[in-house]
């Protein structure tokens, strides 16, 4: 017999205290153990609205120091003056183990309703998965559950969770396990309709008084009729003339996404590298840079010349393959690798980076983006994405205030 199975066998006492929770419970549950000779194996403790539930694992008091029947009349005494309820269980040793396979599931809703969290729950089992732990991570701006899940490997879960989630207007991401969730990581994010609400390009087509026309070429480029490099081109174009006075105005125009500043702020504060890559302007993304303190910015450069756009973009066209290129670089420069990175963005042109990062957010982006991508967002707050990396809003909050922000 080696020394886990032998571990294994000892007889192991669960203690579980439930009642309205008050300051001195777990305390006075302690002392009241202490009174015998026996070992602590595990403790857990939840809070629900001022309800308690204490469990304590405990070994068998030492023989011929006590009786297990006096352990549980000393205890139940002990819960009745505190108006506790307890319940005793014999059995035999620690927890099982968990299971191999072990992922997060993170479901977010807006409300979460029971349905939905049944559903979710009945595809995880289906599955072969097991819940091991459950958790709230926020109730604002969403209400976010994360889920810790053993028994099945984390791509079967997530492609049988994603068909769940998006039957029920709820957003779920599944993230594999493990310490690689703690290492410092780089998210990249798409700028229009994702850092920020607008489309840069339609913001200077309005100074140019030509929004129909670009709107026209989008709708093309939409259709399939042209491809990113074109329709960019042909939009550019229309551009051409307009004073370079309009960056500034633009620049001032451009509307954060709800959340972006928590968002940026709190990964900042945990040690994350952020960047943006965009198919809009490095004219606007370096000074999104500076605002914000982002780490790398990379998008096309509109073309001046004698103080007038000249209609066309200078250097490498970045587009759909171009931004997958580009969050490659990002890692490369910043030491991390492509397996921990986090890129976020809507369009059908953030699909590649999507795939390459470790994990690929769509936010709130059309079908096709948010069926091929590892997880999506599909309410219009950027800070949730850090639950989806398992940081509760209520760490947020608590640095926020210690940073006086
Ligand atoms: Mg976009």
């Amino acid at each position: 017999m080696n020394d886990s199975t032998a571990r294994a066998e000892f007889p192991t006492l669960l203690v579980k205290i439930f009642g309205k929770d008050r300051p001195g419970i777990t305390a006075g549950l302690f002392d009241t153990l202490a009174e015998f000779d026996l070992d602590v194996v595990d403790i857990e403790q939840v809070v629900t609205r001022g309800r308690l539930v204490l469990c304590a694992l405990v070994t068998v008091p030492a023989e011929g120091t006590a009786t297990e029947g006096e352990l549980r009349a000393t205890v139940h005494r002990w819960a009745e003056s505190m108006k506790l309820q307890a319940e005793i269980l014999s059995g035999v040793g620690d927890n099982r183990p968990r299971a191999e396979g072990r992922s997060h599931v993170t479901v977010l809703g807006h409300p979460l309703t029971s349905e939905s969290t049944a559903a979710i729950a009945a595809r995880i089992a289906e599955v072969g998965g097991n819940i091991d732990r459950i958790f709230r991570l926020a109730k604002y701006p969403v209400t976010a559950v994360e889920f810790a899940v053993s028994g099945v490997a984390t791509e079967p879960l997530r492609s049988a969770l994603a068909a769940e989630a998006a039957k029920r207007g709820v957003d779920v991401a599944v993230v594999s396990a493990g310490l690689h969730r703690r290492a410092q990581r780089l998210v990249v994010m798409d700028v229009d309709s994702t850092l920020i609400q607008d489309e840069v390009i339609e913001l200077f087509a309005a100074h140019a008084g030509c929004e129909d026309r670009v709107a026209e070429v989008t709708a093309a480029a939409m259709r399939g009729e042209l491809d990113f490099e074109q329709s960019l081109h042909a939009r550019v174009t229309l551009l051409g003339g307009l004073d370079a006075s309009v960056v500034d105005k633009v620049r001032a125009e451009v509307r954060l996404t709800p959340g972006a500043r928590t968002l940026i702020r709190t990964l900042k504060r945990l040690g994350y590298l952020v960047g943006v890559v965009s198919g809009g302007f490095t004219q606007v993304t370096d000074d999104l840079k500076d605002r914000l303190g982002l780490d790398f910015a990379a998008a096309n450069t509109l073309e001046v010349v004698d103080g007038k756009l000249t209609g066309r973009v200078i250097g490498e066209v970045v587009d759909r393959a171009g931004k997958a290129r580009i969050l490659a670089r990002f890692a490369q420069e910043a030491g991390v690798p492509l397996s921990q990175t986090v890129a976020i963005g809507d369009g059908a042109n953030d699909l590649d980076m999507l795939n390459a990062a470790g994990l690929g957010v769509a936010f709130n982006a059309k079908p096709v983006v948010r069926e091929a991508a590892h997880t999506a967002v599909n309410v219009p707050f950027l800070d949730t994405v850090l639950y989806l990396l398992g940081i509760t809003r209520e760490e947020v909050e608590a640095a926020d205030l210690a940073d006086g922000s």
